[in-house]
């Protein structure tokens, strides 16, 4: 899929956003009133008052008889809304449930934000970059999320649960403190089973639903971008500019990716060296130790990896887990 083809998905997909908040209102109104019909009847005299003052301005010669006239339907239009909240509250209803509920308020759910030139909203780019990375791997992401992590599946011995609890607690900081905190860059290494793609996940998530935009890959999909952008022919490829420039990048199981002369190597240093000069946030899960990590990518893009200035590494392997 190209960008081009994912953003036409996404236009559809927040059409059909549009649509369900719509339809979604006319059921909370047609409840509000099946329950109190007298809110049926506030409502229709509501829009008649609007109508109504506009054939009586439009009759009234005098500017300051206008006012008056102004005034007096704003004010009934006001105690309209005020009888209106009344009744709702009385029925143990929200006081927005005849407003639209949508799930971005920056745009709206109209994908779009400011005035023309608009440009696409935050909430717009994730999806479309969430589609653009989508490979399977994030079949059932949001349950991954820190309301869900279950310490109790780590086994007590050798601490291993306690360092779960206080990974995870520095996980989520990192993620609630997101686009600030004290750390750029979290490093998650262990082995399989042991939780670091859990965390990356839920990280993944609770920055997405503070309405961040975050990408999303797994180490392969990461290697599929950079051999694309190596043998691209035109300058459409964007998906490897799109890892460089997402403000919260998270890569699955680096190290799992396939190792190509002249790509895997120079395009991560590059990667990870723009993020870090833009001050990008990056996360990565590994199973991959400091050691193995410079005799797979070399000194230099290992360094990048272990940066101890602006990161945080979390071992969670076995005995081994400790925190730099
Ligand atoms: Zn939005």
């Amino acid at each position: 899929m190209t960008r081009a083809d994912c953003v036409r998905a996404v236009l559809a997909e927040f059409q059909e956003r549009r649509a369900q908040d719509e339809r979604d209102l006319y059921a909370r109104v047609a409840e509000a009133e099946r329950l109190d019909p007298e809110i049926a009847r506030l409502r229709a005299e509501s829009r008649d008052l609007a109508f109504e003052s506009v054939r009586q301005m439009m009759s009234l010669e005098d500017e300051a008889a206008r006012r008056t006239c102004a005034e007096r339907m704003r004010e009934r239009g006001i105690a309209n809304n005020r009888e209106i909240r009344r009744r709702l509250k009385a029925l143990g209803l929200p006081e927005d449930q005849l407003e639209m509920h949508y799930r971005c308020a920056a745009c709206r759910d109209t994908g779009y934000v400011g005035d023309a030139p608009a440009r696409f909203c935050d909430c717009f780019e994730t999806e479309v970059r969430r589609l653009l990375h989508e490979d399977g791997s994030m079949a059932g992401i949001d349950a991954q999320c820190f309301e869900r992590f279950d310490e109790r599946v780590f086994p007590e011995e050798g601490g291993q649960r306690e360092r779960m609890v206080r990974a995870r607690k520095l996980c989520e900081d990192y993620a609630n403190a997101f686009p600030g905190g004290k750390f750029q860059n979290l490093l998650l290494v262990g082995s399989v089973g042991q939780g670091k793609t859990f965390l990356l996940n839920c990280v993944y998530v609770r920055v997405v639903s503070r309405g961040f935009p975050a990408v999303r890959v797994t180490a392969f999909r990461m290697f599929e971008a950079m051999r694309r952008q190596h043998f691209a022919n035109s300058m459409e490829e964007q998906s490897f500019a799109e890892l460089i420039a997402a403000p919260l990048l998270l890569i699955d199981d680096l190290g799992t990716e396939p190792m190509m002369r002249n790509i895997t190597v120079e395009y991560l240093f590059t990667l990870l060296n723009e993020r870090a000069a833009a001050r990008r946030h990056t996360v990565i899960a590994t199973n991959l130790g400091p050691e193995q990590l410079k005799d797979r990518y070399g000194e230099r893009v290992a360094s990048r990896i272990l940066d101890r200035g602006g990161g945080v590494a979390l071992m969670l392997s076995g005995r081994d887990v400790r925190l730099l």
